[in-house]
């Protein structure tokens, strides 16, 4: 395995996205020095400059850009350089219309915004390929230049295009996927059924606009080609800077927990992970999700990661902006760390005047420095200087969270029992009450190397192929315990129902078989003895071999097993067949992990975050308190809090809404 080059900027990177094109040139100065009493060590700069690089087709005016890195250089603060692909000129659509992209309707986009192109564009590729190369020649060897930020979000507006071009494209990433075989095909995409059968390749479409509900097997081969496309164009334009500059790191700033990529087949292509992550405003406690996103990141990094985006303060996108709390902003930014960032950055540095994004807080907000948002960046500028020795520290954990794009895709398509379960519902709801009791995840594909887990979880798995089910299944046969919930196992890698009873590929290792699924109407519930309810979901379950360890209490399936639990082999097993309110799961979580030899990283109240980033002579012990209590947690007699650099020997007290990060030496 070659080792990938990594960001060579000095303990935890702290920085923006930074658009002085969009200033006059006397403001820069008061950037440079605003950016070192921040603290601020690198900044993200040219990422939607691609008109001012190439005012018309084949001319270049780098001038602004190379004073810019200069001034940058001369300050001491690195650059990630960013190829300006997400935002074409207007030339290029000029002279190029057939490239903006059509919608499932039929409807051609028009420029005037971002990411509005056609993935599978050839005269987007080129151009695309061809600024990329423009800036590689010119920068490779810019001193300022510490890494490459090749396009931005890719898939955040742009990840499906329906015209002509996209379906040539699409025909021949199926005719690649089932080995020219249209029988294959055929088979795979179930087209006996509605008179689908296709005689010719040239006869496929992209699942445009019909009247009725669209073939589920297309819909999931739409969703992986559109990854796969924006994929080949990120490794288009990463192929070019790698060739001009290979020992400069490369990445693209991912949406980690959205629903438009499949991260996995991404993350081994960029050097360094990075994610955008923006709380929303309606979430009561967004730093659950913040933890959650986090920890599928530093998953799909296998250790530590970049945050290229959240926010200072309010975003510009959402029915209604919040402002973050005080204290929220360096209470966010540090639990990203807690769960692996070794860089934190902001869109933006200094908030724009004009443009979509002028009511998105920034670093340097429209009210200048004399504000509450600055004194906090400055703020956290110390506290990331303070953690340097925590770069490079990654989390450790015993359990393991499934967590699978193909899975998401399938079960979030129309015409499903149940509109109302979404995957990342699913999951969070099982996060969630381990985020609050401080045992840390980590997250898997189903056919990860697992041994290093005691507990695997399985929120959410309708698909699964028989590679991942046998994977997850002899984790428990040899020795692991594995819990599983409702509506998994269902499908094959097709879509496919597993017939012979419910949940398919896991009914063996679970002990259990559903000869009917009954899910709950919205506002619906069914009583569990024991007390709790559930909603959402139920299953006309019976066991075989498995316990009955809770029932469903009325309703049809009165007496019916609603949770069960089975000794497979040398290991465990759980079934979740319905969705319990958040206090049942949460107690039958706490005896799912006990039972699995699962403790807690560190006990401490009620709203206080426990998370542990392991070095090699240390343990970092993050401890952030959300509730606003303020609390006294055990810590190591030879403890040491590094934000204020006081020794805590034998416990830390944390004030109402602070963080302490505390270093714990452990043997070596
Ligand atoms: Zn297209």
């Amino acid at each position: 395995m070659t080792t990938k080059p990594s960001l060579a900027v000095p303990g935890i990177a702290y920085g923006a996205d930074y658009n002085p094109e969009q200033w006059p040139e006397e403001v820069w100065a008061e950037d440079m020095r605003l950016m070192r009493e921040a603290g601020v060590n690198i900044v993200s700069v040219g990422i939607f400059s691609w008109a001012l690089l190439e005012p018309a087709e084949g001319e270049y005016d780098f001038s602004l850009l190379d004073r810019i890195l200069g001034l940058l250089h001369d300050h001491g603060i690195a650059a990630d350089l960013a190829t300006p692909t997400a935002a074409p000129p207007v030339w290029f659509f000029r002279a190029h219309p057939e490239a903006l992209p059509v919608d499932k309707d039929g409807r051609r986009m028009a420029y005037g915004s971002r990411q509005t192109f056609c993935p599978s564009s050839p005269a987007y590729r080129e151009a695309a390929t061809r600024i990329a190369g423009k800036l590689a020649e010119r920068y490779a060897d810019h001193p300022a230049v510490a890494m490459w930020h090749v396009h931005n979000e890719y898939g955040c507006h742009n990840n499906a295009c329906y015209c002509d071009e996209s379906a040539s494209a699409f025909r021949r990433w199926l005719r690649a996927r089932y080995g020219d075989d249209l029988a294959a095909l055929n088979v795979a995409w179930g087209t006996a059924f509605w008179s689908q059968r296709y005689a010719d390749w040239e006869e496929i479409l992209p699942p445009r606009a019909t009247n009725a509900g669209p073939n589920p097997t297309q819909l999931l081969d739409w969703h992986r080609f559109c990854s796969d496309e924006l994929l080949s164009l990120y490794r288009a334009e990463r192929d070019v800077l790698r060739a001009a500059a290979p020992s400069v790191p490369v990445t693209t700033n991912f949406m980690a927990i959205t629903d438009a990529l499949d991260y996995w087949r991404w993350a081994p292509e960029v050097d360094v992970v990075s994610n955008d992550h923006y709380a929303m405003a309606v979430d009561p406690e967004a730093e659950v999700e913040i933890a959650m996103a986090s920890d599928v990141v530093r998953s799909l990094a296998g250790g530590p990661w970049f945050l290229m985006e959240h926010s200072t303060g309010a975003v510009n996108w959402q029915p209604v902006n919040r402002a973050k709390r005080p204290g929220e902003l360096r209470r966010n930014a540090l639990a990203h760390v807690a769960h692996g960032a070794d860089g934190i950055a902001f869109f933006q540095w200094r908030q724009s005047a004009a443009g979509a994004e002028q009511w998105h807080s920034a670093m340097v907000p429209h009210a200048g420095t004399d504000s509450r948002i600055w004194q906090e960046v400055v703020r956290l500028g110390a506290d990331l200087k303070a953690l340097a020795e925590v770069r490079g520290t990654t989390g450790t954990t015993e359990v393991a969270v499934v967590w699978d794009w193909n899975a998401r895709w399938a079960v979030e398509q129309p015409a499903q029992p149940n509109s109302e379960l979404r995957f990342q519902d699913q999951v969070r709801s099982w996060y969630e009450p381990l985020w609050r009791s401080g045992v840390g995840v980590d997250f898997v594909r189903p056919n990860a190397d697992l041994s290093a887990y005691r507990l695997v979880l399985v929120p959410s798995l309708y698909l699964v192929d028989d590679e991942g089910a046998a994977n997850l299944t002899g984790f428990a046969e040899h020795g692991g315990t594995l819990a599983v919930g409702f509506h998994s196992g269902t499908v094959d890698e097709n879509c496919h129902v597993r017939l012979g009873g419910y949940p398919g590929a896991f009914r063996e290792a679970l002990g259990v078989r559903a000869d009917e699924y009954v899910p709950l109407l919205p506002g619906e519930t069914v009583a569990l003895s024991g007390g709790g309810t559930a909603s959402l979901w139920s299953e006309r379950l019976r066991t075989e071999g498995a316990e009955a360890v809770m029932s469903y209490a009325d309703g049809v399936l009165a007496d019916v097993p609603a949770v069960t639990r089975h000794t497979y082999g040398e290991g465990t097993t759980w079934y979740l067949s319905t969705q319990p309110d958040p206090a049942t799961l949460a107690s039958l979580l706490t005896r799912i992990r006990t039972e699995a030899g699962v403790e807690p990283i560190r006990t401490a109240a009620e709203g206080v975050e426990v998370v542990r980033r392991r070095g090699p002579s240390a343990d970092y012990l993050f401890l952030i308190d959300h509730a606003g209590n303020g609390a006294e947690v055990p810590v190591a007699d030879d403890a040491m809090e590094l934000l204020t650099g006081k020794p805590t020997p034998g416990s830390v007290t944390l004030p109402p809404g602070e963080i302490a990060v505390v270093r714990e030496p452990r043997e070596g």
